[in-house]
């Protein structure tokens, strides 16, 4: 029988109020994991928590933090060590668009994305990069990217450079990690129904038809490739880019 062995796993999770973010949390708890719940959006966070943890919020698994701010990510992933004891994994799952497109990019967008996506996603690996290293067991880190960081796509400039940045950086802090034990992977979805994409509703009924499983990926979709990731069955996986989208980006490669 294969289980995943993520029983006694503590795992700070950004992005967790909403999305994949929220159901590679709803995943982990299924599994008797604890993710640790850390997000910008502090209603978002609380009505996440309940859904994860049912009535059950003591002790404190939600972490309101910005994760662009680079000391507050450091003092939650302090604070979760305190609450929780030491880290095993963790999920760096926090993004946001920014569309715009390459004459009309100004420099507020440009940089509000990167300092999401690619500082943010930095300052959490990092920095759980480091608990993991200090408890000297190995462990491991999903960063969540996209297609968008494997092929551009129109009106996108920041969010697409971000996530390519961020491909590299996981293969980066991979080489650098892997002779600890520590492996690091990124998972890349195609088009996932969930609120960063709710302006898009119309034309994601047109968009299934051009996927190769005729329909939108669920956040579920992306958790349970985490859920791998995360788990031993992976150990010999690191500096990977796992995408998860229906086909969609076979056609073109
Ligand atoms: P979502 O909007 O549902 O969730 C994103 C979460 O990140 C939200 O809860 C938001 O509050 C949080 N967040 C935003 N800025 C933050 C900040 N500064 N600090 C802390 N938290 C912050 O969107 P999602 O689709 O679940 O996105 C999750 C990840 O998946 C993102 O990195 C996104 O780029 C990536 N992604 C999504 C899709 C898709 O189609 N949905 C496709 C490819 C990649």
């Amino acid at each position: 029988m294969i289980t995943l062995g993520l029983e006694s796993a503590v795992v700070p999770v950004t992005g967790a109020a909403s999305g994949i973010g929220l159901a590679i949390a709803e995943r982990l708890r299924s599994e008797g994991a604890t993710p640790l719940l850390i997000d910008v959006d502090e209603s978002g966070l609380r009505d996440a928590a309940e859904r994860v943890y049912g009535a059950d919020s003591n002790p404190r698994y939600t972490y309101p933090v910005d994760v662009s701010d680079s000391s507050a990510v450091d003092a939650c992933l302090a604070e979760i060590g305190v609450d929780h004891g030491p880290i095993s994994h963790a999920v760096a799952s926090a993004g946001i668009l920014g569309p715009s497109d390459a004459l009309g990019l100004t420099d507020e967008v440009w940089h509000r994305v990167m300092d999401v996506n690619l500082n943010g996603a930095m300052y959490f690996c990092r920095g759980a990069a480091r608990q993991l290293a200090d408890r000297g067991r190995g462990g491991s880190i999903v960063t969540i990217s996209s297609l968008g960081g494997l092929a551009a796509r129109e009106n996108r400039v920041s969010y697409v450079a971000s996530k390519a940045a961020l491909i590299n950086l996981t293969r980066a802090f991979a080489l650098d990690l892997g002779h600890l034990g520590i492996r690091v992977n990124s998972v890349a979805p195609g088009l996932v129904d969930t609120p960063i994409q709710s302006n898009n509703q119309d034309r994601f009924r047109e968009l299934a038809e051009t996927v190769p499983l005729r329909r939108i990926g669920t956040p579920d979709d992306v958790a349970k490739v985490v859920m791998f990731l995360l788990s031993d069955l992976a150990g010999y996986v690191t500096g990977e880019t796992v995408v998860v989208d229906g086909g969609l980006v076979a056609r073109y490669r």
